[in-house]
């Protein structure tokens, strides 16, 4: 079954303990579409300038992703620039210029508007609600999002909120959404807003998922070396909704179960992306790559 996502295709700098890079490769649809072309086919929507060279296009490409709904425009790719703290469980912002992104408008093609399963990607909520609103018979609309959106656009962000099924999300945003600092409290309240199924990140804790009154909460797989966690939430999304995309049906067919299994496909992708600097890693994978790290899973979990 297909997958659309619409997200940032973005230029990234990052800091942190392992050493510096400029503007590489990013956005959170760039991390989200390699890690769920691993499990079906995707089609992105967003924007990038004239800087975007045909080598990054070519990424994309070669994981099979279509890029039709990629425009491309005069200006500058959206650029963001983060800093991690030497534990690398903190992240400063240093930098986000929407450029190109700050008068998108997405028109999505007609074969685009007939996939069943949707991901809004971590953008202005306006332009998620936009492309929400094309799709023709959606199955799943999954959401994220992030403080600079929570701050600066709440009350479009909340309109979005009401048109999903399911939103990812990481704890502190989470906490800054609902206004709530217990993360079952907080994961309540944001159920109230509108999505039945709530995943709560937690960074190299796990993730917790809330699904109507089911709960399900995994480990984080414990990795000797990361060097750049940049995107980990977004591959998390693309092997949860990968995952669900390939076993999905026109009608639903979607069981808690099937929801469980994806949140660990989604840790497997998650953990594969922190291990380099951009996309590197991710996009080196085999499917038996995949498998061999779900079995890590099921055995650090397994107990009589
Ligand atoms: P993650 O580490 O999964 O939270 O996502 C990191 C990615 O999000 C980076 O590649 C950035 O380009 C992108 N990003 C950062 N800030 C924003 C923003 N305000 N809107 C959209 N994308 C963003």
């Amino acid at each position: 079954m297909s997958l659309v996502v619409v997200g940032s295709v973005a230029f990234d700098s990052v800091r942190g303990p392992h050493g510096c890079v400029d503007r590489m490769l990013g956005g959170s649809a760039t991390y989200f579409s390699i890690a769920a072309s691993y499990f079906t086919s995707v089609r992105v929507v967003g924007v990038v300038g004239d800087d975007f060279a045909d080598e990054h296009h070519s990424v994309l490409l070669t994981r099979g992703v279509c890029t039709q709904g990629l425009e491309r425009v005069a200006g500058k790719t959206f650029f963001w620039a983060g800093e991690y703290s030497a534990n690398m469980n903190e992240r400063e912002t240093l930098d986000t210029q929407l450029n190109v992104f700050a008068t998108f408008q997405p028109k999505l093609p007609p074969h685009y508007r007939q996939a069943p399963f949707l991901f809004l990607g971590n953008i202005d909520p306006e332009l998620q609600f936009a492309v929400a609103h094309q799709m023709e018979s959606p199955v799943l609309i999954a959401g994220d999002t992030m403080n600079f959106w929570i701050e600066g656009k709440r009350a479009e962000l909340i309109r979005t909120l009401s048109k999903i099924h399911a939103l990812i999300i990481n704890d502190s945003e989470a906490r800054q959404l609902s206004g709530e600092y217990n993360l079952l409290k907080a994961g309540r309240a944001i159920q109230s807003m509108g999505p039945e199924t709530i995943v709560i990140k937690r960074g190299d804790n796990g993730a917790t998922m809330l699904q109507g009154q089911e709960i399900f909460s995994v480990p984080a797989l414990p990795l000797e070396e990361v060097y750049d966690p940049t995107g980990a939430g977004d591959s998390f999304a693309g092997g949860f909704m990968g995952y669900l995309a390939s076993h999905g049906s026109n009608n639903g067919g979607l069981t808690h179960a099937k929801f469980r299994r994806a949140i660990i496909y989604g840790s497997v992708m998650g953990s594969f992306a922190v291990e380099k600097f951009g996309v590197d890693r991710l996009l080196h994978l085999t499917r038996e790559d995949i498998d061999a790290r779900l079995h890590e899973f099921q055995r650090l979990m397994h107990f009589e």
